[in-house]
């Protein structure tokens, strides 16, 4: 119903913005956020440069502070999920610098337990649950996808994933219908049958993701991580059938990079970050401004998540903040995206 509202204003697509706290040995406290509305409003200011000047006013559909819990965030956007079990196709993405709490926000802190556990979790549990309980007239199949892309090429010629984790199969009651595949078909396939599997099955993901494990973060700051979960259900009476998916999007980090002082691989990859990250601003823009045109093919990342983009589908982001004076041009930067497409 929320989003309802929301959508009659500005289409499908809403913004939040989550500013994470300070973390224990922090030490410089000097902090950005100078106000927090009620109704979505932002004001930051640079510590560095006190005075009038140096404050800054941004309008989000909602702003989570410091404090806020991932129930509290989930809350908000249970309701977009939910509307994947009607047939609705839904994105919600996480954007901002390394470190700004992207992880946190849609995975959750390393070994999590249910109470901190992020969007990811919470969604394909909440959609086991209901799929089971309310909704007995209908027999659900749901499929879940992790992907990761990383140094994804506009030309096509590259393959677009250079790792694959897994792709499950869950039947909550038989129905007899071929599955399509998900964005990347020859994505590996296992069966499970209860939420408990599927989290086995994404923290083996997530830890396949830790190609060294110290390179984990280096890594997973520079590459895409998607998880599409793919709903299909059956009316048993009259056996209509309805589709939905669902992507989670932990997007590389948006920071930049210092062209002077990268190079090879490195320069390589912040190119194909830079490329990715405004070619989804571009689809964005386009979508939020009702454009003709929609440029899903100038990347690799937008091709992926077509079907959830525009047309019916409902996004979300996430504009992830660190709180830390010292990060004040880069969340000044991370704003700005924000700012175009909100
Ligand atoms: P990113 O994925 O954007 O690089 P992370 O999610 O890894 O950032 O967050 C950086 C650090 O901050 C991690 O140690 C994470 O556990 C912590 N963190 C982020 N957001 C929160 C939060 N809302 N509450 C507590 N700790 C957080
Ligand atoms: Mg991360």
């Amino acid at each position: 119903k929320m989003f309802n509202e929301i959508q009659e204003l500005k289409g499908n697509i809403r913004v939040f913005c989550r500013i994470r706290p300070f973390l224990p040995g922090q030490k410089e406290k000097q902090t950005i956020v100078d106000y927090i509305g009620e109704d979505g409003e932002l004001v930051i200011a640079n510590p560095s440069k006190p005075g009038k000047d140096s404050h800054r006013l941004f309008k989000f559909n909602k702003v989570f502070g410091l404090a806020a819990t991932q129930e509290e965030v989930f809350s908000d956007i249970q309701p977009l999920i939910r509307s994947v079990l009607d047939g609705f196709n839904v994105c919600i993405f996480a954007y901002g610098q390394t470190g700004s709490g992207k992880t946190f926000t849609m995975t959750g802190p390393n070994g999590a337990t249910k109470e901190n556990w992020g969007v990811n979790y919470r969604a394909l549990n909440d959609l086991f649950d209901i799929s089971q309980s309310r909704r007995s007239a209908l027999a659900y199949e749901m499929g879940v996808q992790m992907i990761e892309i990383y140094n994804e090429q506009c030309t096509g010629a590259a393959p677009i994933v250079t790792y694959v984790y897994f792709w499950t199969r869950v039947t909550i009651a038989t129905c007899p219908m071929h599955w399509s595949t998900g964005p990347v078909p020859d994505a590996s396939m296992q069966p499970v049958n209860s939420t408990s599997d599927v989290i086995e099955i994404m923290d083996t993901g997530l830890r396949n993701r830790a190609v060294g494990a110290t390179a984990l973060n280096e890594r997973s700051s520079r590459s895409h991580s998607v998880v599409t979960i793919n709903v299909r259900g059956k009316d048993l009476k009259t056996g209509a059938a309805l589709l939905g998916n669902l992507h989670l999007v932990d997007l590389a980090g948006s920071e930049r990079v210092d062209r002077s002082e990268v190079t090879g691989d490195r320069l390589r990859e912040a190119q194909h970050i830079n490329k990715s990250l405004s070619a989804l601003g571009d689809v964005i823009f386009a979508l939020a401004q009702k454009s003709p045109h929609v440029p899903y093919r100038n990347s690799k990342l937008t091709q992926v998540l077509q079907s959830s983009l525009g047309g019916q589908a409902k996004t979300l982001m996430f504009v992830q903040l660190n709180p830390d004076g010292n990060s004040y041009s880069e969340s000044l930067s991370t704003l700005k995206f924000a700012e175009r497409v909100s």
